[in-house]
Formats: C-alpha cells, sequence, structure tokens
C-alpha cells in the first residue's frame, strides 16, 4: 500500500475552508493562499507541484466519487477543455475577481455601502450577515466576494465532478490555466507533463489516479 503523505490529506482543507466561512466570513481571507501559491510555485518553481500535489480541491473531486460513487464518469464534452474555453473563462474568472477588488475599494474609500451577501452561481444572492463589526469595512466587503467567487467554483467544479469525471474542472480550472500559462513560458513554450492539467495529462487514466498525475 502507497505510504501517505501529510498533503494526501489536503483534500480537507476545502471542507474546512467553507465551514469556517459561516461561522465567520473574514476567514474567506484564507482562500486566498489557494490563490497565491499556486502562482508562486509555478513562478518560482515553473512547474504545477501544486495541482499535482497541494491542491486540496482537486484531491476532493478525486474522493467523493470514489467514496460515494457520486459521478457518471464520462467524458466530459470535448468544448470544455479546448483552449477557447479555458481561456475564456480565465478572463470571465478574472473580470470578476477585478470586480470583487473594486468593489472593496470603493467600500475602502467609503463611496459604497458594506453588501453582507454571498451570491451563488452570479445568480443567486444569499444574506449572511455575521456582524463582523470590529473588522474594516473593506475587509469584510471582500471576504463576501472571494467566499462567494470560490463556492460558485466549487459548485460549478462538483457539477461538473458529477455529470462527467471526477476531475473535469480542472480541465478549465482558472487557476490551473494560469499555472500552466506560467509554466510553459518558463518551458520555453514547450508543454512538458509537469506542466499539463491533470484531466489533459491522462485522458484514459482512471481518475482514481489522478490526484497526483500530470
Ligand atoms: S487545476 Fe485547479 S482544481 Fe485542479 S488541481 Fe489544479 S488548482 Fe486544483
Amino acid at each position: 500500500m502507497k505510504k501517505k503523505h501529510w498533503y494526501d490529506y489536503l483534500w480537507l482543507w476545502p471542507i474546512v475552508y467553507f465551514a469556517l466561512g459561516l461561522f465567520n466570513i473574514l476567514f474567506a481571507w484564507l482562500g486566498m493562499i489557494d490563490f497565491l501559491l499556486p502562482l508562486f510555485i509555478a513562478i518560482v518553481f515553473g512547474n504545477k507541484a501544486f495541482c499535482n500535489r497541494y491542491c486540496g480541491r482537486g484531491q476532493l473531486f478525486s474522493l467523493l466519487p470514489r467514496t460515494l460513487g457520486c459521478s457518471r464518469r464520462t467524458p466530459a464534452p470535448r468544448w470544455l477543455a479546448s483552449p477557447l474555453f479555458r481561456y475564456a473563462f480565465l478572463v470571465f474568472f478574472l473580470t470578476m475577481f477585478g470586480t470583487i477588488l473594486s468593489r472593496t475599494y470603493l467600500v475602502f474609500q467609503g463611496t459604497a455601502s458594506l453588501r453582507e451577501a454571498v451570491d451563488l452561481l452570479w445568480l443567486f444572492s444569499m444574506p449572511w450577515a455575521h456582524g463582523e463589526e470590529n473588522a474594516p469595512a473593506w475587509m469584510v466587503q471582500f471576504s463576501y466576494g472571494f467566499y462567494s467567487l470560490m463556492l460558485t467554483s466549487a459548485v460549478i467544479g462538483l457539477i461538473v465532478m458529477a455529470l462527467y469525471r471526477p476531475r473535469t474542472w480542472c480541465s478549465f480550472c482558472p487557476m490551473g490555466s494560469m499555472t500552466q500559462l506560467i509554466c510553459k513560458s518558463k518551458q520555453r513554450g514547450k508543454t512538458p507533463p509537469e506542466c499539463m492539467p491533470p484531466v489533459q495529462a491522462a485522458p484514459h487514466a482512471s481518475e482514481e489516479k489522478s490526484t497526483n498525475v500530470s
């Protein structure tokens, strides 16, 4: 039996993250680790070690179908992994992140009021007042926006996990796309195996093995 490492348990991290946010929305800031660490690893080491080893979300998408059988395990439509869709989704995701930053700035300036709600799938707005009176309003505003973004992307990932292969989200995940671009640019345009996203790197492989593939 393969020896387990501490990072094999990082699938717990997204569960802990969303649970903490239920109690105090300020914990949403911890999600910046998932945002900055993959970029740091890609820039410094020129590889996708975060995807292949340290991504709790990717691990969770592998683990849930294995333990609960909640994935149809059918191939996703080709367009979902096409460069056009991946980069369009990346641009959309970054635009949404920019919107969060601009709203945070407006609250910081005092030209916009704090909006205490978590948005899901950019369609549904859930009032979510947690009463963080002691924190600056801009910090709370960023928390709501970032938690919404993390929750929305997790829900999309769970939907495509259930409909298609477990790690389908990884084929268009914005963090995966960004780290792949960085990695490729550091490898002078080539795409060595360590730069491939998990789904593309092992298109015929069992998703059970995919936690550490590519
Ligand atoms: S592609 Fe995204 S979800 Fe998948 S392992 Fe990489 S960072 Fe995690």
